[in-house]
């Protein structure tokens, strides 16, 4: 009977756990346990005594609230106190900014898949589909990327002129001001089909609209900021850049030598208030061509002449201040360009002894010493946007245009595309387009929602280097047609510019080990920081209440880790059925072990746990592959559902599970601390890490479907800008895709003849002469045999140059040398 008791107990309180009761209910819980022993006599009536004391105590201890504060919790907030690392305002408005989103659901182990299931992707409105379709086939037409990149250095003026024109540079300004007004996904969707045809395009298109003037106006600017600038960012009249980073400044921009003091001036004879600034800024982006600079720079106030607000800081230290000046202020200089591997605007500005009148701080004075929080608020969205973008880019072209190349291009007399080894590079490419393009909806409609700060690191972080993995496979998978560079090329611009999307907007290294799970950490945990808050504000009434739902929260997540291991994830919920489901049980159940490996890490680390980069970078790809994963999951139930897509969905999933188990092995392993190690191991994977990297099965049939027209071809290459013509690299290839397809069956007919012996000739031309001759192929399978390896042929070409063109003489070296590149003497 006592063994009875106790295990149907032991069953209660596990599924109480499990489920995460409170408190209360447990206390009735283990009241009805001693009173089933007492009725059961299977204690003495000492012991029972003893413990019905002992459990009476502890249950006015834990229940009565006061007293649970006085003796329990005040001991412990105390102590928190203590050990809680300084934490200075910069970060605090670092970690305050932006919003937590659906990454927030994946950190906290029990997500609502209902939550993600039914929030709405931003649809285009008719405007911004039609201003993709018109507008910005337009402006791709009028580029030429080689040119841009190798020629002239810059886009040529039509160019200009069409961006200015047709508001390009505001696409974030809302219309009342006169901008375009677009949402977050129409940006993205802008700035990836431009990417497509030039990065340098793109790149100019996207700064104005991500980070800078325009965005910091429209947020914080004063009604008199708004009217002075605005029209003249719409209209282009105005082109912005901004300037953070300096030569002693990257990564850590907050420590700036950039320096304004609060002065009066003479300005036309009257005594103005106003900021004397210096400043050394470089790699800004447009600053070349600017002409109006957004400037962060240090203000000070050691006079006290802002009044109040300089009082309050120690030596006039008013912190980091966000101004709009005119590139024409005298003492500013804008330097030489910078040339970081593509041809867009990008250089240095220095700045001695300039002044500005006070109304010059963006949003004026009140916003002295805001400009950090400012910054990361803003950067917090438009990180989702521009880079996320570029690197869909990178996905749809590599996916359409590395699957034409594997198909055409034949050697050992089979298309390369279906050599094992090449597929390996090929499956990666369309298993990571998928993914890039499922990250790059979600989180740009995300950011038409709210500011998700988190969520945008990951997309920057993971796109960027997907962008970069598919574009390494690409040039592997294109051999010599991706490193001979000329018109023909649609790679080359992409590989060398890669690093810059790595770098901008947070350096990857450091996004990955510091901020994604630094700043995921404390903001997605439901109680962190407002534990940290409650200690700063001295509320022991809010800590108590939050430490004790703590408790509550880490025992419910290592519960639930550990029996969603044991039962293979089965008991976790899904919000589908079929061959879906299983992802949301695997998803739940990795998103409950990091939940619980979160607590147990801050737990024992502490504050240390910042100084361990490797560690929390493990984490956040933990957090990372679970939002990147719900993204693929969403993407999937939104599209067609199709045998493609499905496979397609199924090959990015898997990756992603693999990724998780990976991370989190290693950090397991890499655990400083003895018993915490073994702990984890148990509780995350208790029948070890059953994560797999994606199959070769499946990884051969995406490689496959690569090769194929599809729904999921169209699909995760929608933005490629494809109308450029028979000049254009990928008007080219799209050109050999379609005349290819119609004609294929009859030069696989004629190529069989060939091989086999039974058609004879020295060229192309001869042995289909001669299967015509023989009656073994019509004269229409001829025609089409004949157009098939033309564009085959074109497919495979590369450029040649004379050497004086490659020697800079662009004028002697005409276009028709480099139409002369596709005339190569054929050996066939
Ligand atoms: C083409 C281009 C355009 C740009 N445009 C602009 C612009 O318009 N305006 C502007 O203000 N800036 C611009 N930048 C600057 C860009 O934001 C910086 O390059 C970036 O912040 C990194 O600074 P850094 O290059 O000095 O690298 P560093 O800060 O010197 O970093 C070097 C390496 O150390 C890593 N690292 C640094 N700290 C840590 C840490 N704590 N933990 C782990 N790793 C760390 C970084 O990730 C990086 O890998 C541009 C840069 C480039 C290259």
């Amino acid at each position: 009977m006592t063994t009875l008791i106790v295990v149907l107990f032991l069953v209660a309180a596990w599924c109480l756990a499990f489920i995460g009761a409170p408190l209360f209910v447990w206390t009735v819980a283990v009241a009805l346990l001693l009173a089933a022993l007492g009725f059961a006599s299977a204690l003495g009536a000492t012991a029972l005594l003893v413990c019905s004391a002992a459990f009476g105590v502890l249950a006015l201890l834990l229940n009565v609230l006061p007293l649970r504060r006085a003796v329990l919790s005040g001991w412990i907030f105390a102590i928190f106190k203590k050990v809680q690392p300084e934490m200075s305002s910069t970060e605090r408005e670092v970690l305050e900014s932006g919003d937590i989103w659906w990454e927030a659901e994946m950190f906290r182990g029990r997500p609502d898949w209902e939550k993600l299931l039914s929030f709405q992707y931003t649809r285009l409105t008719a405007e911004e589909q039609a201003f993709l379709d018109h507008e910005c086939e337009a402006l791709c037409k009028l580029c030429d990327d080689w040119q841009i990149e190798y020629e002239a250095r810059d886009l040529p003026q039509a160019a200009w002129d069409y961006i200015r024109e047709k508001k390009f540079f505001s696409m974030l300004i809302k219309k009342e001001y006169g901008g375009l007004g677009f949402s977050a996904n129409a940006q993205s969707a802008v700035v990836t089909k431009l990417a497509t045809k030039s990065i340098t395009l793109a790149v100019t298109v996207m700064v104005p609209n991500s980070l800078g003037p325009g965005e910091l106006l429209m947020h914080y600017g004063t009604d008199e900021q708004k009217k002075k600038w605005l029209p003249g960012l719409v209209d282009g009249s105005e082109i912005p850049c901004f300037g953070l980073t300096g030569p002693e400044v990257g990564s850590d921009a907050t420590a700036m030598p950039d320096v304004g003091y609060v002065c009066h001036a003479e300005i036309d004879g009257k005594k103005t208030l106003g900021i004397r600034l210096t400043f050394s800024k470089r790699y800004i982006t447009l600053a070349p061509v600017a002409t109006v600079i957004g400037l962060a720079f240090k203000l000070r106030d050691p006079e006290g002449l802002l009044g109040d607000r300089s009082k309050l800081a120690r030596d006039g230290d008013l912190g980091i201040t966000c101004a709009l000046l005119p590139a024409t202020t005298p003492g500013v200089h804008i330097g030489r360009r910078h040339y970081p591997g593509a041809a867009f605007m990008n250089g240095t500005i220095h700045g001695r002894d300039v002044f500005v009148p006070i109304d010059a701080i963006i949003g004026g004075p009140a916003m002295a010493g805001k400009g950090w929080r400012m910054l990361t608020e803003c950067l917090s969205a438009g990180r989702g946007i521009s880079l996320p973008a570029l690197a869909t880019a990178a996905g749809q072209i590599g996916y359409r245009m590395t699957g034409v190349y594997a198909r055409f291009r034949r050697q050992f007399k089979v298309s390369v595309g279906k050599f094992e080894g090449v597929q390996e590079a090929t499956g990666r490419i369309a298993g990571y387009a998928y993914t890039l393009e499922a990250t790059r909806v979600l989180t740009a409609s995300a950011v038409d929602h709210c500011a998700p700060g988190v969520t945008t690191a990951i997309a920057k972080y993971h796109m960027t280097e997907l962008m970069r993995k598919i574009i390494n496979d690409g040039m592997d998978v294109l051999g010599g047609k991706g490193i001979q560079q000329g018109p023909r090329n649609f790679m080359a611009t992409g590989y060398k510019a890669t690093p810059v999307a790595i770098t901008v907007e947070g350096a990857n290294i450091l996004t990955r080990n510091l901020m994604i799970y630094g700043q995921g950490a404390i903001r997605c945990h439901p109680y962190v920081f407002p534990e940290m808050e409650a200690a700063r504000e001295n509320d022991l009434v809010k800590f108590d209440k939050l430490l004790f739902g703590h408790l509550g929260f880490a025992i419910n997540r290592a519960v639930r880790a550990f029996t969603l291991a044991l039962s293979g994830a089965r008991l976790a919920r899904a919000p589908v059925t079929g061959e879906f489901a299983p992802y949301f049980q695997q998803l739940e159940r990795m998103s409950a072990a990091l939940a619980f490996t979160s607590d147990l890490t801050m737990g024992t680390l502490g504050g240390k746990l910042k100084f361990k980069e490797r560690l929390s970078a493990r984490l956040g790809d933990v957090l990372s592959q679970l939002y990147i994963a719900s993204c693929v999951l969403k993407f999937y139930l939104e599209g067609s559902q199709s045998e493609a897509e499905r496979v397609h969905a199924r090959w990015a999933l898997d990756h992603c599970l693999s990724e998780i188990g990976l991370a989190f092995d290693g950090f397991i392993r890499n655990f400083p601390v003895a018993w915490a190690r073994g702990l984890l191991r148990v509780v995350v994977f208790p029948l070890g890490n059953r994560f797999r990297p994606v199959s070769d099965r499946l990884n051969a049939r995406v490689a496959d479907l690569l090769l194929e027209p599809s729904d999921v071809r169209e699909r995760l290459s929608w933005l490629v800008f494809k109308n450029g013509g028979e000049r254009d690299p990928i008007g080219r290839m799209e050109h050999a895709w379609r005349v290819g397809l119609s004609s294929e069956a009859a030069y696989v007919k004629y190529f069989r003849l060939a091989n086999k012996g039974a058609i004879v000739g020295d060229t192309v031309a001869a042995r289909l002469d001669d299967a015509l001759r023989r009656g073994l192929l019509s004269a229409e399978e001829v025609a089409q045999a004949r157009a098939y390896d033309a564009a085959r042929y074109d497919v495979i070409l590369t450029d040649d140059f004379s050497k004086e063109y490659l020697a800079g003489d662009f004028a002697a070296e005409a276009a028709a040398a480099i139409e002369a590149a596709g005339l190569l003497a054929r050996v066939a």
